[in-house]
């Protein structure tokens, strides 16, 4: 049985009695020692399903010296056969797609659908990841000097961390550790303590595929593992991703004790539709963008920001098409539309905007909490649109994270390029028209990192970068694409004088003071 298969027993079927999941650590799979833990829960179902050891500060300094003493070998292994790693980690994870698909579906909630396609999207970037030889490569110049070459090196970085959050299971761990390593650096991960299932499944697969002791490593917890993680004198990189309050945390805490660090944060994504805009085409993408995942996508349309006659039409549709939608637990029914959100709370404070927000002066357009599922043990908020949110509405500027789309009605392109101004946050922002004027407009100048034209959710495949701005991100090289391999390696610049004799040497043109020809 390969290292870890164990692990999944903890998972097998939900009872009363679950089994506490394990850390993955120097290639062993070992129980925290902590009395504290956490449940985790299939939101489908409102069942806990595991428990997860909120892990202690001394037990992450026994996995960073894990990761630390695995970096002389792995970091000195040629980098074609790292990559060989990536290789195979590919090919398990295709044979296993549905598995991974399946276990990401119970303890989050996603459709089965969306879980597939995220796990597609985390492959991609193990992919990428098999290319890193040629993207390590330094340049050269040669005769700089008389006699003088000069080349660059990409070195990695040491120990890298990645902290990550719930809404993408495996996804977004995949988009840190596979560069990471492939660049010649170990690994320490900490995933959400509320999704910590699907982590220790890639744990098993890295294990698979031939990832040698200690180079990837899994620490579950909470705030005391994160905190002793971002100080630890031995890790040199982190990688974050989650809200903004504690993405800011993750930054100023991990730069302060010198560390590089990369922290995307929440966001609040905004979704201009232009009166000449295709109505079916918008209203279908708007669908997708604010309901799919549940809403809990950074990068979910949250903000629609219709412009002049073609409000009332678009609510009119967005009500009819969200109406149709069914919710429901995605584990047990193939056929349903949306899933649960991640917990009994957040299910709470999702709806709990819908009272701020009528009690600021909005207009419920299609109130998710009418749905049958809502009745149901699991965590289930159906589509929701608010409509004439205004700017100041706390609707209107506060990440909700939930199925719920504000409508912000505007006059002119103008009005709603304002919005994005206002807006703290900046990942993702989309315009649907025909006009390529309006297009060029949005594109040069809203307030936002990654644009989409006539796209619900225009988030970068794995080749490129995860680009937000303001309160989205913290820090200057960002995931994914040529920055990932940027961030997880550092650069050695060597310059180079040989002799062709003894006496040359003696007569150093520089030193000796003679005339250069
Ligand atoms: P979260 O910030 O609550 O948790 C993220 C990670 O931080 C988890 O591993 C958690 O254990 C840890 N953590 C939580 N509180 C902490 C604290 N006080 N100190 C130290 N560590 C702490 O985020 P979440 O609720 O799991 O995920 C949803 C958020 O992630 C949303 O805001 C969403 O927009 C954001 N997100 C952003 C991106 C992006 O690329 N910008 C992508 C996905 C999700």
């Amino acid at each position: 049985m390969p290292v870890g298969r164990e692990i999944m027993t903890a998972v097998a079927e939900p009872t009363t009695n679950v089994e506490t999941i394990k850390n993955y650590s120097a290639g062993k799979w070992t129980p925290s020692g902590t009395k504290r833990t956490g449940d985790v829960f299939n939101p489908s179902t409102g069942k806990v399903i595991a428990r997860v050891p909120m892990s202690t500060a001394a037990e992450a300094d026994a996995v960073v010296k894990a990761a630390h003493a695995a970096l002389p070998e792995w970091s000195a292994v040629p980098v074609v056969e790292r990559v060989r790693v990536m290789f195979k980690l590919r090919e398990i994870m295709l044979q296993r797609f549905d598995e991974i698909a399946r276990l990401i579906t119970r303890e989050h909630g996603k459709t089965l659908a969306e879980a597939r396609a995220s796990t597609q999207r985390g492959i991609e970037v193990v992919e990428y990841a098999c290319g890193v030889p040629s993207m390590i490569m330094g340049s050269t110049m040669q005769n700089i000097a008389r006699n003088v070459d000069s080349e660059t090196f990409r070195h990695p970085v040491g120990v890298c961390v990645g902290i990550t959050p719930f809404n993408f299971p495996a996804m977004v761990p995949m988009w840190m550790f596979p560069i990471a390593i492939a660049c010649g650096n170990t690994f320490v991960l900490k995933p959400s303590e509320r999704v910590p299932l699907s982590v220790n499944l890639i744990g098993e697969m890295m294990a698979d595929a031939g990832c040698p002791a200690g180079v990837f490593n899994i620490v579950h917890g909470d705030k005391e593992v994160v905190d002793a993680l971002l100080t630890h004198p031995l890790v040199r990189a982190i990688s974050f991703v989650g809200s903004t309050g504690v993405a800011q945390h993750v930054y100023e805490t991990g730069t302060k004790h010198g560390k590089r660090v990369q922290a995307a944060g929440g966001a609040k994504n905004h979704l201009l539709i232009m009166p000449d805009a295709d109505l079916e085409q918008a209203a279908a993408a708007l669908q997708a963008s604010a309901f799919g995942c549940a809403g809990e996508r950074c990068m979910a349309g949250s903000v629609a920001v219709p412009v002049g006659k073609i409000a009332d039409p678009l609510v009119a549709r967005l009500r009819e098409i969200g109406g149709k939608m069914k919710t429901g637990p995605t584990d047990s029914d193939e056929k349903v539309d949306m899933g649960p959100v991640i917990t009994r709370a957040h299910q709470q404070r999702v709806t709990g905007y819908l009272d701020i927000a009528k009690n600021e002066g909005a207009t419920i357009a299609l109130d998710g909490r009418e749905i049958p599922a809502a009745k149901s043990d699991g965590f289930f908020v159906g589509p929701t649109v608010i409509d004439n949110v205004k700017q100041g509405m706390r609707v209107a500027k506060e990440e909700i994270f939930g199925p719920v789309l504000s409508v912000m009605r505007v006059g002119d392109i103008d009005e709603a390029l304002n919005i994005g101004k206002a807006s703290e946050y900046g990942n993702g922002a989309s315009i649907f028209t025909k006009s390529g004027w309006a297009a060029r407009q949005f594109k040069m100048h809203f307030n936002a990192g990654m644009i989409g034209i006539n796209i619900g959710v225009p988030a970068p495949m794995a080749w490129f970068p995860f680009t937000g701005w303001n309160k989205s991100f913290f820090g200057d090289l960002h995931i994914q694409g040529e920055e990932a391999v940027h961030f997880y390696t550092q650069q050695k610049t060597i310059m180079t004088r040989w002799f062709e004799s003894a006496e040359e040497s003696h007569h150093d043109p520089v030193w000796k003071g003679q005339k250069q020809k």
